[in-house]
């Protein structure tokens, strides 16, 4: 009897005995065509439940700056939320309230004058509009119908060439050199020119989780301006940073106090804390934001802004980042984001305590830090090493670095609300154990694209 056929109250003595699992064979499981019958729904909950036992644990999952916990009553609003459509301003005109609540908070933290902007999925989507902001206003500033360009260092995270790709921008990826992992405001630069829609600046960067010293930038960007009178903006992709920032740095100047910085994004489900997704961004004034990228939704009679590449969406995490903006306040993502550091910067300083490894940066900024093997290790890699951690449930993806230091290959880890100190410490007795099995290896033996590098 096949799955579809089967009554949800069989008469069957095995069925009666383990009713679910007694009604499931393995070729039952429909794979590429939509069965033409419905199954129970506690049946069909289950396959699609145990099918994702297979999937990492979010929690033990080093490699993802996004959220893997938060507090059971965001959960229960998330939940409440899952139905509202948060484009339908006008029926959920609270939702939309909420999302503009949020927009002046994120403006007010980072110091912008005449804030405007809105939610996204995801940085990616924010990174989009901000790029789109910059080339428009760059056409309108010229006239010019030169093909345009974007300056960013080559440690960019893939949105910003995707950006370029789709948008028909030129990628000036800047080059890492030496022991620079980022752009500087003379590398910067070095590669203006007046077909420079904007440089894109990154609070931090994936690969080593350093900041980009923004200031730095922008002094280097008002002399170009001075010297050749072409004007380029900064869009800050503060994917990670621009919720660490403001609480653990109040004395770094990368926000819209720089005159030259048009817009930020941040992640609101990295450390803005909330699952994922969601993102924001937000122009210093309107003068940033082009008027005619922005269209009219009717809302309450009236009409409301709204600049996003996606249309439906749901309310939950609004909701949710609008509940951890109220809960926590200003102290409370402080305790948290300083918990994070610490805690990134004792795992790096005990891995560098351990005999294999040497820590490259040391979770002083984001709370990430790369760290790679000793240069006489030939026995094993950092691919190596990923591979066994996984074994432990430990997601620790190995990589390599842009063009220039691709002889450098390092491992890398982000540390999230809810990695607590207990779980570092179980996190290290693990990488410890390992190290003699790895010393046993006569030679390297996963492949480099063992593990994927995750942003
Ligand atoms: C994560 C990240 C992105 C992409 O953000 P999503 O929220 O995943 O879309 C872009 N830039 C940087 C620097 C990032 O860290």
């Amino acid at each position: 009897m096949s799955l579809h056929d089967s009554p949800v109250h069989s008469r069957d003595d095995i069925v009666e005995v383990n009713p679910l699992y007694a009604r499931l064979g393995v070729d039952e499981v429909p794979k590429n065509r939509m069965p033409d019958r419905p199954m129970a729904a506690d049946a069909a909950y289950q396959i699609v439940h145990d099918e994702l036992l297979l999937d990492g644990i979010a929690r033990t999952n080093l490699a993802t700056f996004v959220t893997t916990w938060m507090e059971p009553q965001a959960r229960t609003l998330m939940d409440e939320c899952a139905d509202k459509n948060m484009i339908d301003k006008d029926e959920y005109p609270q939702t939309a309230e909420l999302e503009r609540r949020c927009v002046r908070m994120l403006g007010d933290l980072w110091n912008a004058p005449d804030p405007i902007g809105c939610s996204t999925t995801g940085s990616s989507e924010a990174c989009m509009l901000g790029g789109l902001a910059l080339k428009r206003r760059w056409q309108q500033r010229t006239g010019s119908s030169a093909r345009p360009n974007l300056v960013m260092g080559a440690n960019v995270q893939v949105v910003w060439e995707k950006f370029c790709n789709y948008w028909d921008v030129e990628a000036r990826l800047v080059p890492i050199e030496g022991d620079r992992f980022h752009l500087d405001g003379e590398s910067a630069v070095a590669h203006c020119d007046e077909n420079t829609i904007g440089v894109v600046a990154i609070l931090g960067s994936t690969f080593d989780g350093s900041y980009e010293p923004v200031a730095e930038i922008a002094g280097a960007l008002d002399d170009f301006e001075q010297r050749t009178g072409s004007h380029v903006p900064i869009h800050v992709d503060g994917a990670s940073g621009a919720m660490i920032a403001p609480f653990l740095d109040p004395d770094l100047r990368w926000d819209f106090s720089l005159e030259r910085v048009a817009s930020i994004n941040t992640s609101g489900h990295k450390y803005g804390l909330v699952y994922p997704g969601i993102g924001w961004v937000v122009w210093r004034d309107k003068g940033t934001l082009p008027e005619e990228l922005v269209f009219k939704v009717d809302y309450l009679g009236g009409e409301q802004p709204t600049f996003t590449l996606n249309f439906s969406r749901p309310g939950s995490q609004i909701a949710a980042q609008y509940f951890n903006f109220i809960r926590l306040g200003r102290d409370g993502y402080h305790a948290v984001q300083q918990k994070c550091r610490d805690i990134a910067r004792y795992l790096s300083s005990a891995l560098g305590d351990m005999k294999p490894f040497e820590p490259l940066t040391n979770g002083f900024e984001l709370p990430a830090f790369a760290f790679k093997l000793r240069d006489d290790i030939e026995a094993y890699t950092v691919y190596d090493v990923s591979m066994r951690l996984r074994e432990h449930s430990w997601i620790v993806p190995a990589y390599k670095f842009p063009k220039n230091r691709d002889d450098l290959h390092v491992l890398r880890i982000v540390v999230r609300n809810g990695f607590s100190r207990d779980l570092a410490e179980l996190f290290l007795r693990d990488a410890q154990r390992l190290v003699p099995m790895l010393e046993r290896q006569s030679k390297p033996f996963a492949s480099e694209d063992a593990t994927s590098f995750h942003h």
